[in-house]
């Protein structure tokens, strides 16, 4: 049975009650991914968790994804494309700073879909938000519309492209979840690299599977979106913010 929306949301209120208890999470339970054989479906929702506290000052994540999906800089930080970036939170009161790695939310009500005027820009009946390189025409108004600045444009013409990865000039970009790797049956490469040789916080998997790692883990402890007064039902949540 799927999860909708109503369902999803009502995870945090029930974490929150402290009501259920999770089991505890092995390493290898981290890992979970779309069979290469299945369909994609909206029986599935994929989805990422990211534990704040287990958040190291690293940035496997950053290297990892761009490395991936071959995203080379130009030493140009406010024009170069970033699909994940690491994000600093300090407490005004305490001092204290916290890290985290911030990327499409691949929200289920995503903005960047509805305003773009040729349809590039769609989400997958899985949940995962994408862009159609061969429709879009650069006009960016899914940059402008996007809450959490996810996106990005090519300036450059683009070299060393992988082949799973297709890239342009002139085209808009951002965090697919790593959709090449998911539809071999592998997770994405931030959550491989954070598992390998980070801090382990971050969590991918099916939302609407009662089994998943995920799905238990929102369903026991506290969680939340950034920006949740948007209503986006982002399928990235975060813990300990
Ligand atoms: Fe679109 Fe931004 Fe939401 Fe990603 S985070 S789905 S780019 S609005
Ligand atoms: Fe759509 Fe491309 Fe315009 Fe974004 S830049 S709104 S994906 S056509």
């Amino acid at each position: 049975m799927s999860l909708n929306r109503r369902q999803f949301i009502g995870l945090g209120a029930v974490a929150a009650a402290g009501a259920v208890l999770a089991p505890a999470l092995k390493l290898i339970d981290l890992v979970q991914a779309r069979s290469p054989d299945e369909a994609v479906t909206a029986l599935k929702r994929w989805g990422l968790l990211i534990d704040t506290v287990k958040c190291v000052d690293c940035d496997v994540c950053v290297t990892a994804c761009h490395e991936e999906n071959g995203v080379t800089g130009h030493g140009r930080p406010a024009t170069d494309a970033q699909w994940i970036r690491k994000v600093g939170l300090r407490d005004k009161r305490t001092g204290h700073v916290q890290t985290l790695p911030l990327m499409c939310q691949h929200c289920e009500e995503p903005p960047c879909v509805d305003v773009c005027p040729t349809g590039a820009s769609f989400k997958r009946a899985d949940g995962i938000v994408l862009v159609d390189k061969h429709t879009c025409i650069g006009c960016r108004y899914c940059m402008m519309a996007c809450p959490y600045k996810a996106r990005s444009f090519i300036h450059e013409v683009v070299t060393d492209q992988k082949p799973d990865v297709p890239r342009g000039k002139g085209t808009v970009e951002s965090c697919t979840l790593c959709v090449h790797r998911v539809d071999r049956g592998e997770i994405p490469a931030c959550v491989e690299a954070c598992t390998k040789d980070g801090g382990q916080a971050m969590l991918f998997g099916d939302l609407n599977d009662r089994g998943s790692a995920i799905y238990q883990r929102l369903r026991a402890e506290p969680s939340s979106q950034i920006r949740p007064d948007l209503a986006l039902n982002t399928g990235v949540r975060y813990q300990g913010l």
